[in-house]
């Protein structure tokens, strides 16, 4: 066997990184603009001092899970927690996935789910969005009749933005998948979630039939601690057992542990951050909407838009010359001369906006 370095995924030149340039507005990583709480950044540490790092953490990490298990109503049997929604789902590629089976996912999408399902030698099976960048029902209904382990479902969808209705994740359970996998990163920018879909019968029982949910959730985002390193599984309880099986012992530090726990009191400051971000997406498309490029909507804390008449590459330069980062696609299948801003604070769109019509002018 060959070492699995590589990529055949020209997204992906020597693995996952989104460059950094040092630049005074950062629009290019959907990191939240704003920090987390100072009251938090206390109390983290203070809790630090106190923790008894000659130990090994909780490997079960159970207050924490139940935390996070409070937030969705579900008990910390099933929650399972790990170092950012990447590290998730890697697990569940390693537990359910690899050689001889198969992985469906809808391009264009989170060139991430494929990578990893290629680094666990998953077939990757790509079906196409439609002109929207949504996900066909037929097409995922036909596809997924091939009893995929796995189907990776990024909604709402990076780096296009919106969120797949209900049906068509329904429709995806009434398949033979093994597991409907739903990465909702972005969620909570976009209301709507798929949580209440995850079951807790075990695979074959007679209650359930067809796919089972896991919906992927993280911290980078909405929470602002990108640093952090922190997402999170709602899954059905043996699965939960499942993916713990298929990780290291203690790959959850005792800061982590601690920092999350911390992290989920300041749940009030989060949603207040969370709405201010929403507010300054819709002025930030509102802008768009007055200069020459196409716009797409937004269910997420980015905006993704193609300029009218120019070089996708060359709105990208002009942008980083007037020191304003965003993220170029034109490597992604089908996103040719696309760019994907972050929604940052009020300043920086205003920054992004003024920058952008110098220009296209
Ligand atoms: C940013 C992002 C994540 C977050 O990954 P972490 O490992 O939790 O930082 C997950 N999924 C999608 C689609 C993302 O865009």
């Amino acid at each position: 066997m060959s070492p699995t370095t590589g990529t055949a995924d020209p997204r992906l030149p020597g693995g996952y990184h989104s460059p950094q340039l040092d630049v005074e507005v950062r629009l290019n990583a959907n990191e939240s603009p704003e920090p987390p709480p100072q009251a938090f950044l206390d109390e983290l540490a203070a809790a630090v001092r106190d923790t008894e790092l000659h130990r090994y953490a909780d490997r079960d990490a159970i207050a924490l899970r139940a935390a996070v298990g409070e937030l969705h109503g579900v008990g910390p049997e099933s929650i399972w927690v790990a170092n950012g929604s990447n590290e998730v789902l890697q697990a569940l590629l390693v537990a359910y996935g690899g050689p001889g089976r198969s992985v469906l996912i809808f391009e264009p999408t989170y060139a991430l789910h494929g990578h990893i399902a290629r680094l666990t030698r998953s077939e990757v099976v790509a079906g196409e969005r439609d002109e929207d960048f949504m996900v066909p029902p037929d097409d995922a209904s036909r596809l997924a009749a091939d009893a995929p382990a796995l189907v990776l479902l990024c909604s709402p969808n990076n780096p296009t933005g919106q969120r797949e209705p209900r049906a068509t994740i329904e429709a995806l359970l009434g398949s033979p998948a093994g597991f409907v996998v739903i990465d909702e990163a972005y969620a909570p920018f976009g209301g709507g979630t798929a949580v209440d879909l995850v079951r807790r019968e075990p695979a074959g029982d007679p209650a359930g039939g067809g796919a089972r949910a896991v919906v992927v959730r993280t911290f980078s985002k909405a929470w602002a601690l990108a640093g952090l390193r922190l997402g999170y599984a709602v899954a059905p309880p043996d699965v939960v057992e499942a993916l713990a099986a298929a990780s290291l012992p203690y790959h959850l530090d005792a800061l982590k542990q601690l920092a999350g726990q911390l992290a989920l009191r300041h749940r009030g400051e989060t949603e207040a951050r969370t709405a201010r971000i929403v507010a300054a997406r819709d002025h930030l498309v509102q802008g768009l909407a007055g200069l020459p490029v196409r716009v797409w909507p937004s269910d997420a804390n980015f905006v993704l838009f193609r300029a009218l008449e120019r070089d996708g590459h060359e709105v990208w330069e002009g942008l980083v010359r007037r020191s304003v980062l965003v993220r170029e696609l034109s490597a992604w299948p089908r996103l040719a001369g696309c760019l994907r801003v972050t929604v940052g604070t009020p300043a920086e769109c205003d920054r992004f906006l003024d920058a952008l019509a110098e220009v296209l002018a």
